[in-house]
């Protein structure tokens, strides 16, 4: 019985070619342990061989389960032979899983498939030559060459070329841990040697290195890491794919095309020198619909005029007519409309960003987002695809963290998750606006400056918080297909639209109506439960208690501190709570009442914890439910209020220092 396995990029024909050599014979199960599909299958034509249909995969790395289940059956269960199916017209990235196929040192074909709309021409007897490897050129859905490439594979029993991919150092370091560390499947030793040195810790158990052994490698890692300039496993990467496009000029002959329309409009909107700009007028226009004009309406409107005059005025009017009992009425007024105000006020700038959202995942452009900001994000421990949630969180953390589910990359999600609500979200935004308003008055540039400063600090976060294992991004590259443009669906942008609302109003509404109840309760009764006004409320109590905390921060009287828990609500709220403090206490504006609390350091001072203290409840829950774990929530909520405690410090003292 011979086994043959088949291996392939996903969408690279493999299900069609082993529907075709196995017709309905095929056993279908799983692979040990995970939920990937196992298929296998004896040929159609010859029961002596069986097939078995590999999950579709990029690389030989340890990052997916597909990955992993691969190369545990290429490794120890060595098949007779490997046929790796490859989508000719995607030559580059096709090749990659080749090159690490070879690695393995197991009789290897090449099968070149689609050859029935390729249009360049592929010079085969040089690839085979190159690689050491029978080449064939198939067409898996017309079924041609398929009888010769099952012929050539049943008889080939030669191991493939040993490449060169690497630069020499990299090569060297290979031999050196080959001759010094005891690998005993020898077949094998290349590949191991090389998984050592790109330290999987897979393999690294699977063979039991010693801790002596074990330095010694990383000894040799470091020396290359330095001596490039980039993580190991980037720069095997760069190696190889410098081998492959140098590969493809000596065999590929590329047809002459025309540009599609995708190329011409990628030409412009991912040019060097306009892809930024562009991407910066696409942003703007987004926001300026979102939260000045179309949104900013709706959401004022529904603020200024819906829920005070159209609900509350007549609500309160129907309950002072019937006599219904003082508490009852700031029940119903303050705690319910005002807390349904609260979540619904937001709905409509969530609905526009989702739909300009949506249209832009549909257009394409989202992707080219994520690509041409990958290298710098890169380089700050992050990735393009970090890019999507923050832009997200431009108009509400809570849709921004849920975004990060796209994230493939657990340490690198991880990462986004904690860092997407220094954003500055737009229910933050009227704190910025009193503030500087009132302290800091006709200087708007400042909230400019906020927002840099987030972005600032998540990039200075991404690269520290990098350093550890947890937070680590282990996919190296950016394999990402580029779809080609499309028109947009309005419709399902609609759609979209709609559902992100919706679930915004069940997950976050529930738990700002819930939390608003509470604080509701809290600003309008005393301990002995009596109805007050809320400078006599528990909730004083407990500002005056906490207060202290926040001396050092330039904030630490209890109305600030009342305010700023209430925040936590919905950060919005901070800025109402303000308002009723201003009226109860010594009913003025807001512009004459905080100048007699907070100082222009300590209002400094207090719109830099908002930027990066813990995000409000639902944006809590949101962390919850995507890090799964309460200790990662902690974690997440701990750094970002840590950083804040400790910016916040540094500025209002700085400030006090220098005036
Ligand atoms: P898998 O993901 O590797 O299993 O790929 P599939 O077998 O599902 O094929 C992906 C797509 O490519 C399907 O739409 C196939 O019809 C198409 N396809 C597969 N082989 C060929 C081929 O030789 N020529 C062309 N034109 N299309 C093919
Ligand atoms: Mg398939």
């Amino acid at each position: 019985m011979l086994n043959i396995a088949i291996a392939g990029n996903p969408n690279s024909g493999k299900t069609t070619l082993f529907n075709y050599l196995t017709g309905s014979k095929q056993k279908v199960g799983n692979w040990p342990g995970v939920t990937v599909e196992r298929k296998e299958g004896l040929y159609i034509k010859d029961s002596q061989i069986n097939f078995i249909d590999l999950p579709g995969i990029y690389s030989l790395s340890p990052y997916s389960p597909e990955e992993v289940v691969s190369r545990e059956y290429i490794i120890n269960e060595k098949p007779d032979a490997i046929i790796n199916i490859i989508d000719s017209t995607n030559f580059e990235r096709n090749l990659y899983l080749s090159t690490q196929l070879i690695e393995t040192n197991t009789p290897l074909i090449l099968a070149l498939n689609m050859s029935d709309i390729l249009k360049d021409k592929i010079d085969t007897k040089k690839l085979s030559a190159i690689f050491g490897c029978p080449v064939v050129e198939i067409s898996a859905l017309k079924t041609e060459g398929i009888e010769e490439l099952v012929e050539i594979a049943k008889n080939h029993k030669q191991l493939p070329n040993k490449l060169d991919f690497f630069e020499s150092d990299v090569k060297q370091a290979l031999v050196h841990i080959k001759k010094t560390i005891m690998i005993k499947d020898l077949q094998h030793r290349d590949w191991y040697s090389l998984k050592l040195l790109e330290n999987d810790e897979k393999v690294l158990k699977h063979l039991d290195i010693s801790q002596k052994d074990q330095k010694f490698i990383s000894d040799l890692r470091n020396k290359l890491e330095t001596a490039y300039d980039e993580d190991i496993r980037g720069l095997i990467i760069n190696q190889i794919y410098n081998f492959i496009t140098q590969l493809k000029q000596d065999v590929v002959v590329l047809a002459k095309r025309k540009p599609s329309t995708t190329d011409k409009i990628d030409r412009i909107v991912t040019n060097k020198w306009l892809a930024f700009p562009i991407l910066a007028m696409i942003m703007f226009s987004m926001y300026y619909f979102t939260i000045s004009s179309v949104g900013g309406f709706i959401t004022g409107w529904l603020e200024e005029v819906f829920f005070p005059i159209i609900i509350s005025g007549p609500v309160e009017a129907f309950l002072i007519n019937n006599n219904v009992s003082i508490i009852l009425q700031s029940l119903i007024l303050d705690g319910i409309i005002g807390g349904v105000g609260a979540i619904l006020g937001f709905v409509p700038q969530i609905m526009i960003l989702f739909f300009f959202i949506s249209i832009l995942e549909d257009l394409g452009y989202m992707s080219r987002i994520a690509f041409m900001l990958d290298k710098l994000f890169r380089f700050f421990g992050l990735s393009g695809t970090s890019v999507i949630p923050m832009i997200i969180g431009t108009g509400c953390s809570v849709p921004g963290i849920m975004a990060t589910r796209t994230i493939k990359d657990e340490g690198n999600r991880k990462l986004t998750i904690m860092l997407t609500p220094f954003i500055i979200c737009s229910a933050k935004l009227p704190i910025f606006v009193l503030l500087i308003g009132v302290f800091f008055p006709g200087n708007a540039w400042m909230l400019t400056a906020f927002y840099f400063l987030g972005i600032f600090m998540i990039l200075l976060s991404g690269l520290f918080l990098s350093q550890f294992k947890a937070f680590k991004s282990s996919s190296a590259s950016f394999i990402m297909e580029l779809p080609d443009y499309r028109r947009p669906k309005l419709l399902d942008s609609l759609k979209s639209s709609i559902e992100n609302g919706w679930s915004f109003i069940k997950n976050a509404g529930t738990i700002i109506f819930v939390a608003a109840g509470i604080v509701w309760f809290l600003s309008a009764f005393n301990f002995r439960l009596q109805f007050v006004s809320i400078d006599n409320s528990m909730l004083q109590s407990l500002g005056s208690f906490i207060s202290p905390i926040f001396k050092p921060l330039g904030f630490g009287n209890w109305q600030s501190t009342v305010a700023t828990m209430t925040g936590f609500l919905a950060k919005e709220t901070l800025v109402s709570t303000f308002g009723v403090l201003a009226g109860s206490e010594s009913n003025v504006s807001l512009a004459t009442y905080l100048p007699t609390i907070l100082n222009q350091a300590g209002a400094l001072s207090m719109m830099v914890f908002t930027v990066f203290a813990a995000p409000c409840f639902a944006a809590i829950a949101a962390t919850k439910r995507e890090m799964v774990t309460w200790k990662w929530t902690f974690i997440a909520i701990g750094y970002q209020t840590g950083l804040a405690y400790i910016l916040s410090f540094i500025v209002y003292n700085l400030v006090n220092l220098i005036s």
